[in-house]
């Protein structure tokens, strides 16, 4: 693959008081004013814009074609199923019905786990690994917890996804099938995402922050990117690139209409695009939070506290700064927000089916809905040429593949829902998923093994390993943690392995944790004694790669 000497360079910058700061894991907000959402700003001075255009025609229609304009410093870094490309489907019966000339499908179903978090997924996972993070916790009504599992299993990355107990179960076990850790709270979407952040915070685990992140927002981007390039070859013989007049589509948390927004202000300022499109943004009646500010004239959304409707893709029911965003894009380039009812989303999945052969989940089925409605009501005319994002469709999982602990359930008992949980309803929902969760602290002074060790057990299931790499600190940890096994090297430098474990049986508050040890060194009669009684099981470096040591470790926790 061709690429150009192009050097990126790329800052974040605050959408608030536009402050720059450097790209980092731990960046959650603003220095200087606090905002939350953070934008990545490319230094494309030094981007020849022609003979870049030139070269992607030479580069696969994927999303990493756009290289230049992504988070991504090493390209080796990049984790990929193929995502992106996906085709703009003209529909010809549907248009016909509607009475438009132009009417181009995105088809998104055609990504690897079958919707646009396909992108996300890609985007965000590349960026862990580029950040050396190995494990995350995401919330997710479906869709980006699938797409995340799939991507992290590809790299050794442990996902711990929350689902809210609206999530239809197929979705939960397609996230189950690829290794993620499911866990299903019985609350809404919102108090889902909360419980997760706490989580997050508690293990000390990196947490997907959603549309807050960086990687979300480029990643939904492409999708502008590949629109005008497709719309250019379509409508302008591929001579330039072009925007459409519309795009259309069914809206949650707003990420994939904020994304593509940035999309096509970056190509506008290319000089590529010679306008920005309007956004038709569709929500599901029972949780259209958007819709209902919109109409009120309001920039600030009033959160839907119970979501009334059974597509759980579409229930988020707060969306904070998002709706703030779209509603100025609207101000500024034109559009609306309409909100469709359940039943005109399934009415919709059908006469999509039927005039143009394109199966959809329920959530695609409201964008539908909304595209209907804005046509009818002559907001939409007859000549636009408008693009729907196609976003998903649903992939039924054979419930034979899964064992029966492929998910746990986490009950918040809220009697009548809140907005935000009572703090003692929070406390006591962490220690459910805590209880879930067995702890192991690894003490280890070889990092490599260590991790491998670590790794290993977050494969296999529902464990907070923490490692410390000497005695010292060891011992610190398990006093703190309480953890339900330990598992310690003997050879370690200052305090060594034979310490630890004397200090902890001589600890009645660590006494009964079991331990086993893993060690390299060939023991001694003397050193066999020394650890006769004191420990669960001794195991022999070399040979602990495999499944068996692993089950013999499990085996110790039951
Ligand atoms: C996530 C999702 C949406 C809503 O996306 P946002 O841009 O985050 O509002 C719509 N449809 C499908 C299939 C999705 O997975
Ligand atoms: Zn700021």
């Amino acid at each position: 693959m061709p690429y150009s000497d192009y050097r990126k360079q790329f800052q974040l910058e605050c959408i608030n008081c536009h402050t720059r700061i450097d790209f980092d894991k731990n960046t959650t907000g603003c220095p200087q004013c606090g905002e939350s959402i953070l934008e990545a700003r490319y230094d494309l001075s030094k981007l020849d814009v022609q003979h870049w255009l030139e070269e992607l025609k030479q580069r696969p229609s994927r999303l990493w074609r756009y290289h230049e304009v992504l988070p991504l410093h090493d390209l080796n870094n990049i984790v990929s199923l193929g995502e992106g490309g996906t085709p703009l489907i003209k529909s010809q019966a549907l248009a016909a019905n509607l009475g438009l000339k132009n009417l181009y499908i995105k088809d998104e179903r055609q990504g690897p786990t079958g919707s646009f978090k396909d992108r996300q997924a890609t985007v965000a996972l590349s960026v862990l690994k580029e950040m050396g993070i190995d494990e995350l916790v995401v919330a997710s009504t479906g869709n980006v917890a699938i797409s995340y599992a799939a991507y992290a299993a590809r790299i050794g990355v442990k996902v711990w996804a929350f689902f809210p107990s609206l999530a239809p179960g197929d979705k939960m076990r397609e996230a189950a099938i690829y290794g993620a850790e499911v866990l299903k709270i019985t609350g809404t979407y919102d108090q889902t995402k909360e419980l997760a952040a706490r989580f997050a915070k508690a293990k000390g685990v990196f947490l997907d922050r959603g549309i807050k992140s960086v990687a979300a927002i480029e990643a939904m981007k492409t999708m502008a990117y590949e629109i005008a390039e497709q719309l250019g070859n379509e409508l302008e013989g591929g001579q330039r690139w072009r925007s459409p007049d519309w795009f259309i589509q069914g809206v949650s948390g707003g990420m994939g209409p904020i994304g593509v927004g940035k999309g096509f202000r970056e190509l506008y300022n290319f000089g590529l695009l010679d306008k920005m499109p309007s956004m038709g943004l569709v929500q599901s009646s029972g949780c259209a939070p958007m819709v209902e500010a919109f109409q009120r004239g309001q920039r600030i959304a009033t959160p839907i506290d119970s979501p009334e409707t059974i597509i759980a893709t579409l229930a988020t029911g707060n969306p904070g700064r998002a709706y703030e965003m779209l509603y100025d894009y609207v101000q500024e380039h034109g559009g609306d927000f309409v909100a469709a009812n359940d039943e005109e989303a399934f009415s919709a999945i059908r006469i999509l089916a039927r005039n143009d052969g394109m199966s959809v989940e329920p959530a695609t089925g409201v964008t539908f809905a909304g595209l209907f409605k804005l046509v009818q009501r002559g907001i939409i005319k007859p000549d636009d040429v408008v693009v729907v994002n196609c976003s998903g469709h649903t992939l039924p999982v054979e419930t034979q593949i899964l064992d029966e602990q492929w998910q746990r359930s986490v009950d918040l008992s809220v009697k009548s829902p809140q907005p935000v949980l009572p703090e003692e309803g929070l406390l006591s929902a962490l220690e459910q998923v805590d209880s879930l969760v067995k702890r192991i602290v690894v003490v280890e002074d070889n990092q490599d093994a260590a991790r491998l060790i670590q790794r290993i057990l977050l494969a296999k299931g529902s464990y907070d390993v923490q490692v410390a790499h000497e005695g010292a600190s060891g011992i610190a940890l398990i006093r703190k943690m309480q953890p339900d096994l330990v598992i310690t090297d003997l050879m370690m430098p200052d305090v060594d392995g034979f310490s630890v474990i004397d200090t902890m049986k001589s600890d009645p508050m660590m006494a009964r944790i079991p331990i086993v040890v893993v060690t390299a060194k060939e023991l001694t009669a003397k050193e066999r004694a020394r650890l006769s009684g004191q420990i669960n099981m001794l195991l022999q470096k070399g040979s602990f790669i495999d499944e068996e040591f692993v089950e013999s470790l499990v085996s110790k926790l039951e």
